[in-house]
């Protein structure tokens, strides 16, 4: 019998089955349905040596020195900041929409300060925002709405804009300078060696034992652990009790290119024409040097993994739903992306494990009646 069953070895699992080995001195079995550890943040070599993200571009950001100094201790860093280029009538501008954006696709010489003026003018008033539509056409107008957010948002949630949270677009900001990163965050940087190898030395402890290709539902009713932490989708634990929370699902195609460069930053973004959303040329990310370069090509789909929350109100009040029966679930902790139905980062989803590690400690006895602060005086005494 293990003290703890962890369900899913991504963020949220492996995070918090380290904290819980290392820290509780407990005995954790992590379990993974897929056939590896890392969850969607999985890396690996293909075919040809390149190092590919199967489920998608992975960019670490974060403005939490704690989740990045916590990061640290299982991986080396390579900086680097994420660029992306927007494919609009026939051009290749910079996305986050900034002066340059502009500039480039109108022919104009704008500086900063005419670029509020010329905006401003464009700008829809809305009296209250609650639509990713509403985000957009009162920052920036109609027109540029149309050009870079409307399809792309169609073509990735199958829905338009107004039928979506003001979250989901409020990701992308709008910048009035020549800034052309995707994000602003203080630590921008990718693990040195993969993130499958910071998995790998994350859950590397005597006490884990991971096991992976092995679902939830197969292990049946036998109890394998004293206490459980799910980070699975939240509906799939209750058996879609209340129905199927809604996800958007992708299609990946992975492809090497017999040339050493195809596009000239990582992403570059497909909002008015094909039917991928984007493409991400992995060697700007990983700093790969390598002769050949490898792609994926993003197809957003309704059925598949699920990989994306819907966020909406009507979704958000099913979530809801879900989370007072999660409540009643004695000795259950429901962590990361899936199984809180957030739209979060991967910096955010390691908050979320470490935030709950804090509760575990204020609230569970640990196994040899050790509390966790006798157990830091401890270490502080031996250090
Ligand atoms: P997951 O990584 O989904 O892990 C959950 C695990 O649980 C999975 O491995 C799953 O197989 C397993 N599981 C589920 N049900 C069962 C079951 N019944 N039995 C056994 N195992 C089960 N974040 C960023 O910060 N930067 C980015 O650039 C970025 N890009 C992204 C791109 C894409 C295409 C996607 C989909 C997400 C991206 N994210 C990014 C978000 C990031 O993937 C998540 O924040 C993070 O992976 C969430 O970790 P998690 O542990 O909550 O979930
Ligand atoms: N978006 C868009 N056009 C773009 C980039 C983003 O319309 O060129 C919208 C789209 O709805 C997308 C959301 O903004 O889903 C968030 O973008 P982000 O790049 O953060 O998406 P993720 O990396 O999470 O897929």
């Amino acid at each position: 019998m293990y003290d703890w069953l962890i369900v899913g070895a991504g963020f949220a699992g492996s995070v918090l089955a380290e904290r819980i080995a290392r820290e509780r001195d407990e005995r954790v079995l992590v379990i993974d349905r897929r056939d590896h550890v890392g969850g969607n943040a999985f890396d690996v070599l293909n075919e040809d040596g390149l190092l590919i993200h199967r489920y998608g571009p992975h960019i670490f950001h974060t403005n939490a020195k704690s989740v990045f100094d916590h990061l640290s201790r299982f991986t080396e860093w390579r900086p680097y900041e994420h660029r992306v280029l927007a494919e609009v009538d026939g051009q290749r501008v910079p996305i986050p929409i900034n002066l340059d954006t502009v500039n480039q696709l109108y022919r104009l010489d704008l500086t900063s300060e005419t670029l509020k003026a010329w905006l401003t003018a464009r700008a829809e008033p809305v009296a209250e925002i609650h639509t990713s539509e509403d985000v957009v056409v009162s920052t920036v107008g109609r027109e540029l709405y149309e050009k870079f957010f409307r399809g792309y948002t169609r073509k990735q949630w199958g829905l338009d804009p107004s039928q979506l949270d003001k979250s989901v677009t409020a990701r992308v900001p709008t910048r009035f300078d020549r800034d052309d990163r995707y994000f602003t965050d203080t630590y921008q940087v990718m693990p040195k060696h993969g993130y499958t190898a910071m998995f790998e030395a994350m859950l590397d402890h005597p006490n884990i034992t991971v096991s992976v290709a092995t679902d939830h539902a197969a292990l049946g009713a036998a109890r394998t652990a004293q206490r459980t932490i799910f980070t699975g989708p939240v509906d799939a634990y209750f058996d879609y009790r209340h129905g199927p929370l809604p996800y958007r699902s992708l299609r990946f195609e992975h492809v090497t290119r017999q040339v050493e460069w195809h596009q000239a930053v990582g992403v570059v973004n497909y909002p008015q024409t094909e039917d991928y959303t984007r493409v991400t040329e992995y060697k700007h990310l990983t700093g790969q040097v390598h002769p050949r370069t490898a792609l994926t090509y993003e197809y957003p789909e309704a059925e598949g993994d699920p990989y994306y929350p819907i966020p909406n109100p009507e979704n958000q009040a099913l979530f809801k739903r879900y989370e007072r029966l999660t409540l009643d679930e004695r000795d259950v902790w429901f962590v990361g992306r899936l199984a809180t139905y957030s739209y979060y980062n991967m910096d955010q989803i390691v908050g979320q494990a470490l935030a709950t590690f804090r509760r575990i400690e204020e609230s569970v006895p640990r196994k040899d009646g050790r509390t966790s602060r006798t157990s830091e005086a401890m270490a502080l005494g031996a250090a």
